[in-house]
């Protein structure tokens, strides 16, 4: 009896090995380059009980320097370590059972591109036009609706998908370049297979495919392409906080750990001010950093070190396969703060020039000055980040041109904003706007008022800062945050062929739009010429009767900005602005290319501003 069983467990055992096929369905990322500063990668590889395996590599130049297993079978992370001589190629990554190779698959190192690690970035010399990609312009309606993705095309619905893609930006981009733009920031393209508002695209289900409904991986690349053909700039806008409910691993989590889990939905209370209120509770702080952001948004937890390290070379593995300028990061300060800045440390570790703009949204100065590097917090906190979204000049905007101006009140808004940079390591280096794709549209809140208008722009693109643009905002487009974001979300004019307005040319545009375009044009082609705007000292006098006056200079150019905020015209006395003015004679106004020949009395017409190259 004991002989047959025992005969019985051999047998069963033997068809349960059998019964084992090990195959590798993921391994992420899917290629590496050699020569990288960081010699080791980590592989992602997932596939059906692979942590029973051992894997082996050979190739001159590539060693497995770390194998870790999860509590999951089916997951294995895997470093390879690739020395700086490796001849980049093909190598097979094999897996052993028992001695015996269960399965392998290819992978790939390829060379870097010369110059990678140096490259450029994105600065105050340049101006951002943000476009959400869905709502922008349809270069091709065949992936309208993509049979590998779940929600299709509605273009009645505002929040749904309209079809808008790359090759549409592709499309535009002479549009912006004649503009004067230089850089374009496009909320996230990558796969965001949810049911519902994937528009939006921030709910990622797979952080190393670009979603089929903007195309492929290459039309991201495509667009880098063809933007720096035209001298232009590529930031992509990263989301490291939270990921896509429908992501493959939610069904298959690597360890329990890999998201923040609660026993029913937990939201995140949103309270960015618990990481540095020194009177917060542990119990606010841990729902700020842990609670999702959204039902459909599980919050990634980047103590995980796995999942840091598979988050920093995801954007590692962009910049180098797009030829990316810069990175928008969103939700900053939702992620754990301390290791969130080890992203940000190494992704610059491997290249230092480049600019990271974090979305930290607060309302003061001294908040936001938290987040940008360098700064002495008390707690010793650096974030890594080179640049943060400057929220509280975007504060001023929402009421300075709607509020009587007063000690507090319309101009003063700005003047008041600006006399908190100090607290700034680097106040040149804040990402500047009216609006942005989150925001009431500016041109809603001035109720399409030309004047109002320019003015707004007028200090945006001449102060400190780099400015960024909000799609359609050179043609006024309009929109009401409280009606939805679809509302702040509409699709450009002209950019789907059967649209009954195509703004995107100049016979389509209405004499308004054509007096808002060419007024946009016209002022960042200057300003693309007088770098004194990207890199000038600034000084600005206290506004007084509805007047703002401010001055960017270098040792070869002074401009003069004036801001006449009064209903009326007006004569402007200067005699107060003699520490700057003297020794100038005269001055050309850049928006009406008028020369200013008495700059002691200076004539401005009502609710307007002027652009003054000061002449000796
Ligand atoms: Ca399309």
């Amino acid at each position: 009896m004991k002989k047959i069983l025992i005969v019985i467990f051999i047998i069963c055992s033997s068809i349960r090995t059998f019964a084992v096929s090990y195959s590798v369905t993921r391994c992420e990322p899917s290629f590496w380059w050699v020569g990288m500063k960081n010699p080791d990668v980590q592989l992602l590889v997932y596939g059906s009980s692979i942590s029973d395996t051992k894997p082996s590599v050979a190739y001159p130049g590539v060693t497995i320097t770390n194998v870790t297993s999860t509590t999951n079978p089916n997951y294995l992370f895997i470093t390879l370590q690739v020395a700086s001589n490796t001849v980049p190629g093909k190598f097979l990554i094999s897996f052993s059972k028992d001695k015996k190779v269960v399965t392998k698959f290819e992978y790939q190192l390829f060379e870097r591109v010369s110059g990678s690690a140096q490259r450029k970035s994105y600065d105050a010399s340049d101006v951002v036009y943000l476009i959400m990609p869905d709502r922008f312009s349809n270069g091709d309606t065949a992936n309208d609706s993509h049979s590998a993705v779940f929600e299709k095309a509605n273009r009645a619905d505002p929040n749904g998908r309209h079809g808008g893609d790359i090759q549409g930006i592709i499309n535009r981009l002479d549009y912006l370049k004649d503009l004067g733009f230089t850089a374009i920031w496009n909320t996230p393209v990558q796969e965001d297979n949810m049911d519902r508002y994937s528009y939006h695209t921030y709910a990622i289900t797979d952080y190393y495919k670009i979603d089929p409904r903007y195309g492929s991986n290459a039309d991201y690349k495509r667009l880098g392409t063809e933007l720096h053909n035209r001298g232009m700039k590529l930031i992509m806008d990263v989301v490291t906080n939270h990921c896509g409910l429908n992501y493959f691993w939610m069904k298959d989590l690597p360890s329990k750990d890999w998201v923040h889990q609660f026993p029913q939905f937990t939201r995140s209370n949103y309270q960015i001010s618990t990481t540095y209120d020194p009177y917060a509770s542990e119990y606010d702080k841990n729902l700020n950093y842990n609670g999702w952001f959204d039902t459909s948004m599980p919050d990634l937890n980047q103590d995980n070190p796995l999942l840091l390290t598979f988050l920093i070379q995801n954007t590692i593995w962009w910049i180098e396969y797009a030829g990316l300028d810069g990175i928008r990061i969103d939700t900053y300060p939702y992620n754990n703060p301390w290791k969130v800045a080890d992203w940000s440390r190494s992704v610059r570790a491997e290249y230092p020039n480049m600019n990271i703009v974090g979305e930290c949204w607060v309302h003061t100065s001294q908040e936001l000055a938290y987040w940008q590097t360098g700064v002495q917090n008390f707690d010793g906190y650096d974030s890594g980040l080179p640049a943060v979204m400057d929220f509280t000049m975007h504060d001023a905007y929402l009421t300075a041109f709607t509020e009587e101006d007063n000690w507090n009140g319309g101009m003063r808004r700005f003047y008041n904003h600006f006399t908190q940079d100090y607290v700034f390591p680097n106040p040149n280096n804040l990402m500047i706007f009216t609006e942005n794709h989150d925001t009431p549209r500016f041109n809603e809140l001035i109720n399409g008022d030309m004047q109002k208008f320019k003015m707004a722009y007028t200090i945006l693109f001449t102060t400190r800062g780099i400015p960024q643009f909000y799609y359609g905002s050179e043609i006024m487009m309009r929109g009401e945050k409280n009606k939805g974001d679809g509302d702040i979300r509409k699709d450009f004019p002209g950019g789907w062929l059967n649209d009954s307005q195509n703004a995107f040319v100049k016979e389509g545009r209405t004499s308004e739009q054509t007096e808002s375009y060419e007024f946009i044009k016209k002022l960042l082609n200057w300003r693309k010429a007088n770098p004194v705007i990207a890199t000038g000292k600034m000084l600005q006098f206290i506004p007084q009767d509805n007047w703002y006056v401010y001055f960017r200079y270098n040792v070869e150019k002074t401009v003069m900005v004036v801001v006449n905020n009064n209903p009326q015209t007006r004569k402007l006395d200067t005699s107060r602005f003699n520490e700057v003015l003297k020794g100038f004679t005269s001055g050309y106004e850049v928006l009406s290319g008028v020369t200013v020949s008495n700059l002691a009395t200076i004539e401005v017409p009502s609710k307007s501003a002027m652009v003054i190259e000061l002449k000796k």
